[in-house]
């Protein structure tokens, strides 16, 4: 029978996280709505020294922000919970003494010095099948020392017995099949008495055979662990739902070699954390995706292409579109550089084609910054309308259409040189009353009128026109200047060209 497909995101609560963890959770999304299944967000907490306050909420926003929606959670609950891994420790010391009483894990009493000192005598000394022989642990000591050791509060580990020379295959929906032997692993650490809790691999493998995880889709920073986990499934006895594995391409740096780093980010100015990020320890701020003014749809379909392809040359793809496309089968081993200027570009186009309202919204923390208040949320709009189309980012949209809440503050020098002569402020006097006598101000309507006075009285059209957007928006800039006047009340674009006209020094005659 056909599993049903349950997918887990595991993040570590340990700081933001990177976009290299989003792209995952993303994947792990897609493929879940692609197929019906289930979308846990688990929360691996089990290592209290990495704990950042702060790091779970981050999570929740980041994902809410994505359109990344979970379906089991700490927040959203479940059948399976609870849902963080602090909030499951009895349910990893059962599995252990499961593991301990079928001789498949055994309790270590090495301190670190005695590890330390196998270290310096045994060369290439790796805790294992080998070397478990001459160490202290429940193999070597009698069991009554065992017990009189733990009865006496000695500090102990429970290690993993891991059987020497097997052949360990690992089935990776994008790797094939990767075989490795079993020589190369260590009886790695499986839970610590001194907080009573799992590590990472013991919690991680209860946790997807519990909740019954059909596919296990990671970054490949995790690949190597995989061949203790499908041992770890076997001695538990549970192969046969012992989940499918995804190990994804690495992110990595957008010029040189090695996986992308936030130093990268810092040097070329881009995020590699989805939100904005204040180190509650140190107080830095780590720039965020959305502060930087991107969208999330644009985020997302920029991430889902790093490490995937369609197939075909589609490029812009929403939520909707990747679902019904996505495939590992077109998921590349190799890494994917982290081309930041094609994030760039995608905004570019997710801008160009949002909705102006949401745009407006958007744009009114930058509106407040900016000290300008008192518009209606349509102006603002039709204003954003107006210039979308040149923007990369959020802020773009103030840069380009400042002029639209605030009259020039200067005149750019170079646009005066060329096009304020002389005669400018007695034409634009006339430009005046001109558009005084203009009862209708629609684009068109206002354009024919102020045309037809140009012709008639013989003006250059470009000189005219230039000098008129000098005026009203500070340069020779802009959408379609009767676009601008038709939005603008006009007794402000009159109070501008006014202004102009005594600001700007007229040259000699
Ligand atoms: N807690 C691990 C992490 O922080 C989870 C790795 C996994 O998905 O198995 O990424």
């Amino acid at each position: 029978m056909e599993r049903k497909v349950r997918v887990r995101f595991a993040p570590s609560p340990t700081g933001p996280l990177h976009i290299g963890g989003v792209r995952t959770a993303l994947y792990n999304y897609i493929f879940a709505r692609q197929n019906g299944g289930d979308m846990i967000l688990r929360i691996e907490d089990t290592d209290s020294r990495r704990f950042v306050p702060g790091a779970e909420e981050y999570i929740n926003e980041s994902l809410a922000w994505l359109g990344i929606g979970i379906d089991e959670g700490v927040r959203e609950g479940g059948a399976y919970g609870p849902y963080k891994q602090s909030e499951r420790r009895e349910i990893y010391k059962e599995n252990v003494d499961r593991l301990l009483e079928a001789g498949k894990a055994y309790i270590a009493f090495d301190t670190p010095e005695e590890l330390e000192a196998a270290r310096q005598n045994i060369p290439n000394f790796q805790y294992d099948a080998s070397t478990r022989g001459s160490m202290r642990n429940s193999l070597t000591l009698p069991a009554e020392e065992v017990e009189r050791l733990i009865a006496d509060g000695h500090q102990y580990v429970v290690r993993f017995k891991i059987e020497p020379d097997r052949d360990v295959k690992v089935n990776d929906l994008i790797r094939g099949e990767v075989v490795i032997n079993s020589n190369i692993l260590d009886d790695k650490v499986l839970y610590k008495s001194a907080d009573n809790l799992p590590t990472y691999h013991l919690a991680n493998i209860v946790d997807d055979h519990l909740m019954e995880v059909s596919h296990v889709i990671r970054g490949e920073e995790w690949l190597p662990s995989a061949p203790l986990h499908v041992l770890l499934y076997e001695a538990f006895g549970w192969q046969d739902t012992m989940p499918q594995f995804v190990h994804l391409p690495l992110l990595l740096k957008p010029v040189g070699n090695g996986k992308l780093s936030k130093r990268d980010g810092d040097k070329l100015g881009f995020p590699v954390f989805p939100l904005e990020w204040h180190d509650p320890a140190s107080g830095e701020v780590s720039s965020g995706y959305r502060e930087k003014g991107y969208l999330p749809e644009a985020v997302v379909n920029f991430l889902a292409l790093l490490g995937w392809n369609p197939g075909d040359d589609s490029e812009v793809m929403s939520m909707d579109d990747l679902i019904r496309k996505f495939s590992f089968a077109h998921c590349s081993k190799s890494g994917a550089k982290f081309d930041y200027k094609k994030g760039i570009w995608f905004n570019h186009e997710y801008i160009g084609k949002a909705d102006n309202a949401l745009l407006a919204q958007l744009l009114e923390p930058v509106l407040v910054e900016n000290g300008v208040s008192g518009f209606t949320p349509e102006y603002i709009a039709k204003a954003v309308g107006m210039v979308k189309g040149r923007a990369d980012l959020i802020g773009d949209l103030w840069t380009q259409g400042d002029f639209f809440f605030k009259a020039p503050e200067a005149y750019a020098e170079k646009d005066i040189k060329k096009r304020w002569s002389a005669e400018t402020p007695a034409i634009m006097e006339e430009l005046i009353g001109v558009l005084e006598g203009i009862d209708d101000m629609t684009s068109a309507n206002a354009e024919k009128i102020v045309l037809d006075w140009i012709a008639s009285k013989g003006y250059h059209l470009g000189n005219v026109m230039n000098a008129f957007r000098l005026a009203v928006v500070g340069a020779c800039r802009g959408p379609h200047m009767f676009d601008i006047t038709e939005l603008m009340p006009k007794d402000e674009v009159i109070a501008r060209i006014r202004r102009a006209i005594k600001e700007i020094p007229a040259p000699e005659k």
